[in-house]
C-alpha cells in the first residue's frame, strides 16, 4: 500500500480519445502539482493503459484499471483480466464500481472474486460499495453496504475502500459532509469490528473543484474517487490541492 496518507483517484470511464488522453496525461504529468502527502492514480479505460502508463512513467503518478475479468486466464472474448493489467504496468484496480453492479449486474461474488485476482497479480484493489437512492429511503443503506463488505472481510488489509452513493455518482449532486461522515464512521466501525485492518477509505460521488475542500474536512476521508471533475485538468488540480 501507498505511505502516502491521501489518494486522489481519477476514473476517465468510458470517455477520452486518443488525442485528449494523450494531452491530458502529458499535462498531468508535466504540470500537476501534488503535496507530499498524496498519491494521485489516474484509471483511464483499457485501450489507453499503455499509453498512459509510458506518459506518466517517473512522474510520481500511478495508473489504475477500471476493471478486471473476472476469470483468471482462457476462452473469455472481450475480457482483460487482472495479470494483462498488472503487466502492462497498472499498479491498482477499481473493483464494484456502480456503474458496473448496475449495468452489467455484477453480484458481491462477482467483485471480491475480482478483488481476489487481483491481489494474486499485485494490484491494489480500490473497491467501491455503496446505496441506491431508493436504498437510501428506505433506510436500508447501511444493511446494503454490510452485505457489500461481508464478502470482502478477510482481505480489509490488503484493499482501499471506496464509499460511493450510487445517487451522487455523476449527478451534480454529491452526499453531504453529515451523509459522507456518517456513512464513513459505519464503515470503519464495521470493519473494526471484523479485522485488525484500517484500510484507506475514500469517498466518490460528484467530486468537484468546489465541494473537496469541505470534504476533505471530514476526517474519515482518506481521499476521492473523481469521475467527471478528473477530465478537465483544472478542476482536477483543485481538487488535489485541497490536501
Ligand atoms: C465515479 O466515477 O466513481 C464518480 C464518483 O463519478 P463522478 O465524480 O462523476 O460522480
Amino acid at each position: 500500500m501507498s505511505n502516502k496518507n491521501k489518494l486522489v483517484i481519477a476514473n476517465w470511464k468510458m470517455n477520452l480519445n486518443k488525442t485528449s488522453v494523450a494531452d491530458l496525461a502529458f499535462k498531468l504529468g508535466s504540470d500537476l502539482s501534488i503535496s507530499e502527502s498524496v498519491k494521485v492514480v489516474v484509471c483511464p479505460s483499457f485501450i489507453w493503459l499503455g499509453t498512459v502508463i509510458n506518459t506518466l512513467a517517473d512522474t510520481g503518478l500511478d495508473v489504475g484499471s477500471q476493471n478486471i475479468c473476472e476469470f483468471d486466464i482462457g476462452a473469455y472474448t472481450g475480457e482483460v483480466s487482472a495479470q494483462m493489467v498488472s503487466d502492462i504496468g497498472c499498479k491498482y484496480s477499481i473493483i464494484g464500481h456502480s456503474e458496473r453492479r448496475h449495468i452489467y449486474k455484477e453480484r458481491d461474488e462477482v467483485v471480491i472474486r475480482k478483488t481476489e485476482l487481483a491481489l494474486k497479480y499485485g494490484l491494489i484493489p480500490i473497491v467501491c460499495v455503496g446505496e441506491s437512492l431508493e436504498q437510501r429511503e428506505s433506510n436500508i443503506s447501511e444493511d446494503i453496504i454490510t452485505n457489500q463488505l461481508f464478502m470482502l472481510k478477510n482481505v480489509f488489509d490488503k484493499i482501499i475502500i471506496a464509499y460511493e452513493p450510487v445517487w451522487a455518482i455523476g449527478t451534480g449532486h454529491s452526499a453531504t459532509t453529515e451523509q459522507v461522515y456518517q456513512m464513513h464512521h459505519f464503515i470503519n466501525d464495521y470493519v473494526l469490528k471484523n479485522s485488525q485492518a484500517t484500510p484507506p477509505i475514500l469517498y466518490g460521488g460528484s467530486v468537484n473543484s468546489k465541494n473537496s475542500l469541505e470534504l476533505s474536512k471530514i476526517n474519515s476521508v482518506d481521499g476521492f474517487l473523481v469521475g467527471g471533475a478528473s477530465l478537465k485538468f483544472d478542476d482536477f488540480q483543485e481538487i488535489v490541492n485541497v490536501y
